[in-house]
């Protein structure tokens, strides 16, 4: 057991540290554990009186959120400064609370991500893009060994994938997933936090919220962060349920430590949000003062790329604008770009010249793995012929030049591109 443990602490001596850079800061202390995360301070950044709740207006919603969040970093700014959360009252009425509360009123009119499609999903009569009523489904949840090292570290990436996907990629290697909306086992928010506990007692340095795409499962998303900041600190070991159980993909018998998850006496885990960053304005304004460190896609340049691969209008404008904001907010964010065949002038040069001349000092996971899947598999029966360019995999060539570029730019994309 000490042998286990001196192996998780290892995580922090790892060099790719010192090389990756200081946007990973606030991520690495609180998977250490040194700093609470940010749910645990939202829990005590007080939010005012609830009965503003009384109506459901979005609009006075957000503002009185944003408000609060002010006091949140207030708060975050004491915390760096050594102030226990231990030592504060829990306010009445928490920013966790609010937002538990803003996003379950949300549903009855979703605005969860750019589509904007407005439809009352607790009714469930119309759909929108997603296909999603209110119900959520985790597919799998696990340790997950092949994220970047400072996400997999030394025990895994607390994984949690749930189902279904607001865009439409004809690429898409996980299509099982996002394309079946019945795919897994429906799960509450409390579900979604047991996982998680689960996961991170047994090591996991993050929960990694993925998909499909997470930000479509906000509501459900942000009750399981609810409950881990009201409730994780009581949890021994979480009774999962057998229904829950079986989409628990890994069953090596990690130690089930609470040390691995302490801090302060809280239940503390970096919450990690790995999305296709094609959220809403208001998504990423609530999430803010929850997620720790942000993983997001950018895959298409300003073209029409995005429409005829992934079906999604005013991705590029989206992307760039949500990037914008984490730049401007000064959060914890790690890059991803796929290289894709014959999409290097037309994508990739675009996209790593606006992280140059944006964020160029945010890490970039510059990718070399596509391969042609679903509907570009050209051995498929499925093959779609709008996804002709597309049905191989990249030569070196155009990873070379990628890579070349990225260098030319002068972008922090070695460490997390090639480990
Ligand atoms: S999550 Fe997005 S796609 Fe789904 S209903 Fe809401 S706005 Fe539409």
């Amino acid at each position: 057991m000490v042998l286990h443990m001196q192996v998780y602490e290892r995580f922090g001596d790892l060099s790719i540290w010192d090389r990756i850079g200081r946007r990973l800061d606030w991520y690495k202390g609180v998977s250490l554990n040194r700093f609470p995360a940010k749910y645990l301070i939202a829990r005590y950044t007080d939010a005012g009186n609830s009965r503003a709740f009384a109506d459901t207006d979005v609009g006075k919603h957000m503002e009185i959120y944003r408000k609060s969040a002010r006091s949140f970093k207030r708060l975050k700014k004491s915390v760096l400064q050594g102030q226990k959360l231990s030592e504060l009252p829990v306010p009445e009425y928490s920013l966790l609370d609010l937002a538990r509360d803003i996003t379950s009123n949300m549903l009855r009119s979703c605005i969860f991500c750019r589509w904007r499609c407005k439809v009352d999903r607790v009714e469930g009569k119309r759909l929108g893009a997603c296909m999603l009523t209110d119900e959520s489904r985790v597919s799998s949840f696990f340790h997950h060994t092949g994220e970047e090292l400072v996400f997999r570290g030394t025990h895994g990436s607390g994984t949690i994938f749930f189902t279904s996907c607001n865009m439409r990629c004809l690429f898409c290697q996980n299509s099982d997933i996002s394309r079946d909306r019945f795919n897994g086992v429906p799960v509450s928010g409390k579900d979604i936090a047991d996982m998680a506990m689960q996961l991170r007692n047994e090591g996991c340095h993050n929960i990694n919220y993925v998909g499909g795409e997470p930000s479509i499962h906000l509501h459900s998303i942000v009750d399981s962060i609810w409950h881990m900041g009201n409730e994780g600190s009581k949890a021994e070991s979480p009774f999962i349920s057998s229904g829950i159980m079986v989409v628990k993909q890994d069953h090596f018998p990690y130690p089930y430590r609470k040390e691995f998850s302490e801090h302060d006496g809280f239940f503390n885990v970096p919450i990690l949000f790995n999305t296709n960053m094609f959220l809403s304005l208001e998504a990423m304004e609530i999430l803010r003062p929850l997620v720790d460190i942000w993983l997001p896609d950018f895959k298409f340049g300003p073209g029409g790329c995005a429409v005829r691969l992934s079906r999604t209008p005013w991705y590029y404008e989206t992307v760039t604008s949500n990037l914008k904001k984490l730049n401007q907010w000064n959060e914890d964010v790690m890059i991803r770009h796929l290289i894709m065949p014959n999409h290097v002038e037309c994508c990739t040069k675009p996209v790593l010249k606006w992280i140059s001349d944006n964020m160029n000092d945010v890490p970039v996971n510059i990718m070399a793995q596509y391969r042609p899947e679903a509907f570009a598999d050209p051995t498929s029966r499925d093959f779609n012929r709008r996804a002709q360019d597309i049905a191989r995999k990249p030569y070196q060539s155009e990873l070379d030049e990628s890579w070349n570029y990225a260098e030319e730019l002068g972008i922090n994309y070695r460490e997390a591109s090639f480990e």
